[in-house]
This record gives structure tokens, sequence and C-alpha cells, in this order.
């Protein structure tokens, strides 16, 4: 058996462990590495050491609550909650007290943030009464992960209790999604502008992207200072367009979430990946999303009663791969 690592690709570790980042052709150098190669190990022990040193050994949990159900007009081809797929026929909210409850179980659980997720054409005013009502109800950090915005409605959302915004280019954006690049990058400008932290994943990947879509992502979330930006894979749920395409395994994913948390350096706050797993925790990521309510990866309404990780689940996760969910969160 050959444990030697190639030259080359030991340079570019070397460089990406001295916290700089590394430059596109290294990364896609290294998403191009056989996944069972020694290299592709030694990608993951550079990533898993990086992190562990940077964020302390800190597991963050940003606790993903999706507020409503509703058939979705912008019809993304990889969303579960899109209106032509035909899963969700009818608008619903989950009630105030279930959201309030939620969030009081994610702050028992020492949750680091709260994620309020909502549909594409879900009011901004109730996501802001949303942010009202949970900030007078716990003090976990809470952050909005919603349309494009404009910078008055990112300052109303400052206004409401929010202190972050997720938000990314997704993969195959303008061509599996209706949105334009320029008009979702204009909403990261705004976060910035206003003062709302901006977290990011490179999402969904899947097996019909090439690397140099993926790795130009990467490169986006250093470029404008992304709080995390590690990597989700794409779910296909029953009835997906996209279940013709496959999907990516945990393997690869954990390899994609080592070759961002090079290319994010010294940047980053955590690195993340969904849905929850072990190997990525030894590939760089130390931040998972646990969910109830809503997710456009599943098609049953309440994910807590279908694939969502709830919070004990993600927790012990991260304990067995010894990192410590109950130290403070370094992302505000
Ligand atoms: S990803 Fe968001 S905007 Fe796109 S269809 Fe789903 S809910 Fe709507």
């Amino acid at each position: 058996m050959n444990l030697k690592i190639s030259p080359t690709i030991d340079e570019i570790l070397e460089k990406g462990a001295d916290f700089g980042g590394i430059d596109r052709e290294e990364a896609l150098r290294l998403m191009s590495l056989d996944l069972h190669s020694p290299e592709t190990y030694a990608l993951m022990q550079t990533a898993n050491w990086m992190s562990r040193e940077q964020f302390k050994g800190k597991a963050e949990n940003h606790f993903h609550i999706g507020v409503n159900v509703a058939p979705c007009p912008l019809n993304c081809a990889f969303c579960s909650l899109a209106e032509n797929v035909g899963i969700f026929t009818e608008h619903t909210e989950f009630g105030e007290e279930k959201i309030v409850n939620w969030a009081k179980l994610a702050e028992s659980r020492n949750a680091d943030a709260l994620n309020i997720m909502t549909t594409g054409n879900f009011s901004l005013q109730r996501i802001l009464d949303i942010g009202r009502l949970l900030k007078s109800a716990v003090s976990t950090p809470l952050v909005a992960n919603t349309r494009d915005i404009s910078h008055k409605e990112g300052e109303q959302l400052l206004d409401a209790g929010y202190v972050g915004a997720y938000h990314s280019v997704r993969l195959g954006e303008g061509r599996d999604t209706p949105l334009k690049i320029d008009k979702r990058i204009r909403t990261i400008q705004v976060l910035k502008d206003v003062g709302l932290r901006w977290m990011n994943c490179v999402e969904p990947v899947a097996p019909e992207h090439r690397h140099e879509e993926i790795v130009d992502l990467m490169f986006l979330a250093r470029k404008y200072g992304a709080t995390y930006s590690g990597v989700m894979r794409r779910i296909n749920f029953p009835g997906s367009p996209m279940e013709k395409y496959g999907m990516i395994t945990e393997l690869e994913m954990a390899k994609m979430v080592a070759v961002s948390r090079l290319v994010m350096g010294d940047a980053p706050r955590a690195h993340c990946t969904h849905e929850p797993h072990s190997v990525s925790l030894i590939a760089g990521a130390n931040l998972f999303f646990p969910e109830v309510g809503s997710s456009p990866r599943d098609g049953m309404s309440d994910t807590e009663e279908g694939r969502g990780k709830g919070i004990d689940a993600c927790r012990l996760l991260q304990t067995e791969m010894h990192l410590d969910p109950d130290s403070p969160s370094n992302c505000f």
C-alpha cells in the first residue's frame, strides 16, 4: 500500500494550512483527487486541523425553523416546496406558540443561532413579526433565511432583532431556479452594507455540477467574507425532478467540505455541512443545522417527523467526534 502523497498536493496543503487561502487552480486540483487516495485523507486531515485550531474545538448548532409551508411559485428544481412538484398545495404557517416552543427547545440545548427559514414568497412583515416575537422569548441569535432583500428591508430585519442572514447563490442559479446570479450577489452586498452577518453554504451540490462551478462559489464566499461557508448536498426527495441525476455521497461531500475549508483560510468563524453526518466533522466542518418545521428537502410538512435531524442527535454526533457544542459560539 502506498501512503506517500504527491509533493505537489503536499505543497498545496502546506499553503492551505497557513490560513492564507489557496488559489482556484489549486482548489480544482484538490477537487479532482481520487476519493480513496492518501492525498484525499491528507486534505481532510489538514482541514480538520485548521478548524479545530481556529474554532478551538467548538461545535456549532444553528437551529433551522421552517416557519411556513406553501407551494412556492419560484419553482426551484431541487425544492420540495416548489409549486410545480405538487407535494404541498396549501399555504400554512406554524403557530407562534409552536415556533416559540421550538426556539426554547433550541435555547435549552445551547443552540448557537436560530435560522428562520421561509419560502420565497413569504411576507417580510411576518418575518419581522416572528423576529420580534423570538427576540422577546429567547436570547439565541436570530438569522433570517428568506428571499432577496433591499437595503431598507435589511435594516428592518436588524430592527426586528435579526443579526444575520443566510443567503446563497445556489448551484444552477438561473438554470434550475428563476433567479439571477447578479441579484443574489446584490443581496449579499446589502447584508454587508447594513451590518447583517452573511451566512453561506455551497449548495445544493449534486453529481451533475462541474468542479469549476462548485469551486467558483467557494471563492465567492471568500471574496465577500462569509461568516461560514461549507458544503451541503442536494437531497432528492421522492418525486424530485432531479432524481435522474442522483446524489453525491457523504464521503464525496466531506472531501468538498475540506476543499472549501482550505479556500476560506482565516476568513470564517465556522464551517458548515448539511445534512448532519460524522465524516465531515473530521474534514473541517464544525457547524450543523438541526431542523424542524418546513424543509426544501422533505416531503413532510414538518421535517421533525421526516428526515430532519433534531438537536440532540446533532449534539451527539459532535461530541462523539470530540467537538464541544456547549462552548460559546465563534459566529456572533
Ligand atoms: S428554494 Fe425557496 S424560492 Fe426556491 S422554490 Fe423552494 S422555497 Fe421557493
